[in-house]
């Protein structure tokens, strides 16, 4: 997808710090992370957002949150996680690619701001 920074991320047009990848997917350390351990994870096919999942394109997306429990064990992560989507203007989410912030390292209040 052009102009998708994300794209060019997993296209290794733009540099990242790479902590998983495969043919499907890419997790990559988010450059201004919000807990000690703080990383993206994308399907490579582009999906803008969470409103654009469907019955095609959605294995992707399980196959990520099969992934994730690795990359966190891999981490060193013992003491839980959490996993973020954010969707849309009101959701916060600026990057049109779908991602889900996988953050640990420090207990995460809730409820979110
Ligand atoms: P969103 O706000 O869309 O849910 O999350 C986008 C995330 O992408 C933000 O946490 C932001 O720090 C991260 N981000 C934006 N640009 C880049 C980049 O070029 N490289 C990396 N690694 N993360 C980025
Ligand atoms: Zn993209």
């Amino acid at each position: 997808m052009d102009n998708c920074i994300f794209c060019k991320i997993i296209s290794g047009e733009i540099p990242s710090q790479k902590l998983y990848e495969d043919d499907k997917i890419l997790a990559f350390r988010d450059t201004s992370p919000q807990a000690p351990v703080h990383f993206l994870v994308v399907p490579k096919e582009h999906i803008s957002g969470a409103d654009d999942i469907t019955a095609e394109n959605c294995a992707a997306i399980g196959y990520i949150f099969a992934k994730i429990p690795q990359i966190m064990r891999g981490q060193g992560i013992t003491n839980g996680y959490r996993i973020v989507n954010n969707c849309g203007e009101d959701g916060g989410q600026s990057v049109a690619h779908i991602h889900f912030h996988c953050l640990a390292g420090r207990g995460l209040g809730w409820p979110p701001g």
